[in-house]
This record gives structure tokens, C-alpha cells and sequence, in this order.
């Protein structure tokens, strides 16, 4: 006679519902860049290539 070991189901414990803000989140679509000083919109992709590049300068904005 076979005697069957239980299964053992490991359920993943939730931990609480924890809502910890991210640390790097900032406020704003936008940030002021240290090299330049120009405010860069994290939503331009282009500005932030540009202000990615060390010792660049401001980016002439047209309009
Ligand atoms: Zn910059």
C-alpha cells in the first residue's frame, strides 16, 4: 500500500497592499538639467538625448 505524501502548495504571500512611492519618481515631466541649467521635459525624447550628452549646451528652442 502506497502512502501518498500530501502536496505541499506554496501560495505566494501578499505581503499587505505596501504603496511605497518609487524613489526616483520626480514630481514633474520635467527637470532642470545641472550641466546647462535648461529645464528638460522628460516627455521630449530629444531633450533628454540632448541633455544626456556631458558638457553640452542649452538647446535652442525655436518659437
Ligand atoms: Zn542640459
Amino acid at each position: 500500500m502506497l502512502h501518498q505524501a500530501p502536496k505541499t502548495q506554496t501560495h505566494p504571500r501578499v505581503l499587505g497592499t505596501r504603496r511605497d512611492p518609487p524613489a526616483l519618481r520626480q514630481c514633474c515631466d520635467s527637470y532642470i538639467c545641472p550641466v546647462c541649467d535648461q529645464v528638460v521635459e522628460l516627455t521630449d525624447f530629444r531633450q533628454v538625448v540632448w541633455h544626456q550628452r556631458p558638457g553640452h549646451k542649452p538647446m535652442e528652442m525655436d518659437g
